[in-house]
């Protein structure tokens, strides 16, 4: 990536990065009246900074939040109100689905629909591209014609392979935990908007309940985007690698790869005995860092899923090394 792709010059990146400003107060002016930063609930200097990244490169305003799901609950909170309909593409985030069945008995009504197909009437429509972990990817078009606010959780697609604003979203979503950080060291959420009542609404909210992102965690994603390009594209080309060879393995019998980023979902017949058995992969929950991590979602997600399904998340470890881990795992 260009250092003008990334945001300037090499004195300002440093100087970026060792600017965490954590102060959570700041003075008010000369006449008493408060900044741009007051209180650090409301909005924050790093935070600041890393939202005009992210919205330059998804193509309008970011806002950050303490969590992929805290971002979801704002996104849920200041639109929906009781009798709102949400449809959710079916196998998308588990979290997401079990939020709002939370939300259930404050009016929220909520419905799974297949998102390769035509959305139902709903207030608003929530799909994710590709979804995690069946990595199916939304219908654009039926999307584009529906009359219902549009939320797409672009996290495993990250801006580099997808700007869901420019394809008809309304809001989109991130878990910027995964590959926006990139390393599995920050917890964060972001949502990205065009309108600017939306963005208000959702900034108004966030906030009121506090679920404001932290400044070390917005300057994780600073440091991430600095990479981000090079991580997801040699992501991408280790996983388009292992998908075609997990397709000719005569132990797995289904393998999903939408072409791009960095999850793969495979089925086998002993997921717990496969899981288990790597070495350099790591047995654990999450995706979208540097480091490979493989999990049997059923134990989440329970019969929603295949019950043989592996996610695995490539990370930046070399091709052949993973296949060697992959293969004495599944003899
Ligand atoms: N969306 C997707 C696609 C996810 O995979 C996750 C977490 O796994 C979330 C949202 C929730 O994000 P977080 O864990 O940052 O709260």
């Amino acid at each position: 990536m260009s250092l003008s792709a990334t945001g300037g010059s090499v004195t300002a990146k440093i100087a970026r990065m060792e600017h965490v400003v954590r102060s959570t107060i700041w003075p008010y002016d000369e006449d008493g009246e408060p900044g741009d930063f007051y209180y650090a609930r409301y909005a924050h200097p790093t935070g600041a900074a890393a939202e005009r990244r992210l919205g330059e490169l998804e193509g309008g305003d970011a806002l950050l939040y303490a969590s992929g799901m805290g971002a979801e609950t704002a996104i849920v909170l200041a639109l929906a109100a009781p009798g709102t309909t949400i449809a959710l593409a079916e196998g998308a985030y588990w979290g997401t689905s079990v939020l709002f069945r939370e939300l259930e008995p404050w009016g929220l009504r909520f419905v799974e629909y297949d998102q390769t197909k035509t959305p139902p009437e709903a207030e608003i429509v929530w799909i994710e591209a590709p979804a995690n972990p069946v990595l199916t990817v939304p219908a654009w078009e039926a999307l584009r014609a529906h009359r219902g606010l549009v939320v797409c959780d672009a996290t495993i697609s990250t801006p580099v392979y997808l700007r869901a604003l420019d394809e008809g979203a309304d809001i989109v979503v991130h878990s910027a935990t995964k590959y926006l950080c990139g390393h599995h060291d920050a917890l964060l959420g972001a949502t990205i908007t065009r309108d600017p009542k939306l963005t208000e609404r959702l900034r108004k909210l966030r906030g009121l309940a506090g679920i404001t992102a932290a400044p070390d965690a917005a300057a994780s994603l600073l440091r991430g985007l600095d990479s981000l390009d090079e991580r997801v594209r040699h992501q991408t080309e280790t996983a388009t690698e292992l998908a075609r060879r997990l397709g000719e393995h005569p132990g797995v019998t289904r393998v999903r790869y939408p072409g791009y980023s960095g999850v793969i979902s495979f089925d086998v017949a002993d997921p717990r005995a496969v899981e288990t058995r790597t070495k350099l992969i790591v047995n654990a929950t999450s995706l979208g860092g540097v480091t490979s991590t493989m999990e049997s979602r059923h134990r989440w997600e329970g019969d929603r899923i295949p019950a043989g399904l592996l996610r695995l998340s490539v990370g930046l470890e070399p091709v052949d090394e993973l296949w060697a881990d992959l293969e004495q795992a599944l003899a």
